[in-house]
């Protein structure tokens, strides 16, 4: 079955040399596989500062008190910082998916580039890039783990090492979906675990952790406490897209 899934994608890769690259969003012929029509780019917002120095929640303007959200300042998270290239809307909803369930792998050069703009004093600072795992029935269903490979992609641009299994994910958690803060925190409690076989690589390490999108960031929180737990100097999040909540501003 994995063998049949490698061969499925390298099939896909041979496919894409044949046919002209079209864009993830539009679907029309592009100059190189991976990138965007000038319209979809367009479409795109964004994160740009002034935003949250923890979690890059973007503020409307810049005050002397936007140092930090309200949110990060009542409840304050384990990594140092989180940063995200894109805004969760419909337009990177429509990247992340594709991306996700659509075997588009032609997404991880744009992304890439993209991450690595938002994220760039993280990733200066990393040690190791590390992705959110999936659990191994849901890899074995999705096929590949999306996180991972932007982990890869990063390493790959940075120079930075990767450990793609340093976290586990100790059970199948219910897809967070629409669930509320309070819920999705409760979902992922004790979901994750350091891979005894890399303890020694985190110990005392700078971790980059990668995942699609930081939602509540309850993920990505329980994530960061265990590499901490594991001995990690410290842990910086990056994801593609970051959901911006209206009611918050
Ligand atoms: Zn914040």
């Amino acid at each position: 079955m994995i063998q049949g899934k490698y061969f499925s994608l390298l099939g896909r890769s041979l496919v894409d040399l044949v046919l002209p690259p079209r864009c993830l969003v539009s679907g029309e012929i592009v100059g190189h596989a991976g990138t965007l029509s000038p319209a979809a780019w367009q479409g795109l917002r964004f994160i740009a500062a002034p935003y949250c120095q923890t979690c890059s929640y973007p503020f409307e303007f810049e005050t002397e008190n936007t140092h930090q959200c309200a949110a990060c300042l009542a409840d304050p998270p384990p990594f140092a910082a989180a940063r995200a290239a894109l805004v969760y809307d419909k337009a990177s909803r429509d990247i992340i998916l594709k991306f996700k369930h659509g075997d588009q792998l032609q997404a991880v050069p744009t992304l890439v580039p993209m991450l690595l703009r938002a994220g760039a004093d993280s990733a200066g600072v990393a040690d190791l890039i590390v992705p959110v795992p999936l659990h191994r029935w849901r890899l074995l269903r999705r096929r590949y783990n999306q996180a991972a490979l932007l982990a890869w992609g990063l390493a790959r641009e940075s120079g930075k090492s990767c450990l793609p299994d340093a976290l586990l994910r100790l059970r199948a958690t219910p897809p967070q979906g629409h669930k509320r803060a309070r819920d999705r925190a409760a979902n992922v409690k004790r979901a994750f675990a350091i891979n005894p076989a890399h303890a020694d690589a985190v110990c005392g390490r700078t971790v980059l952790l990668v995942d699609d999108v930081y939602t509540t960031g309850a993920t990505l929180r329980e994530c960061a406490a265990c590499l901490l737990k594991g001995g990690a100097a410290a842990v910086h999040v990056l994801t593609i897209a970051r959901v911006v909540k209206a009611e918050r501003l």
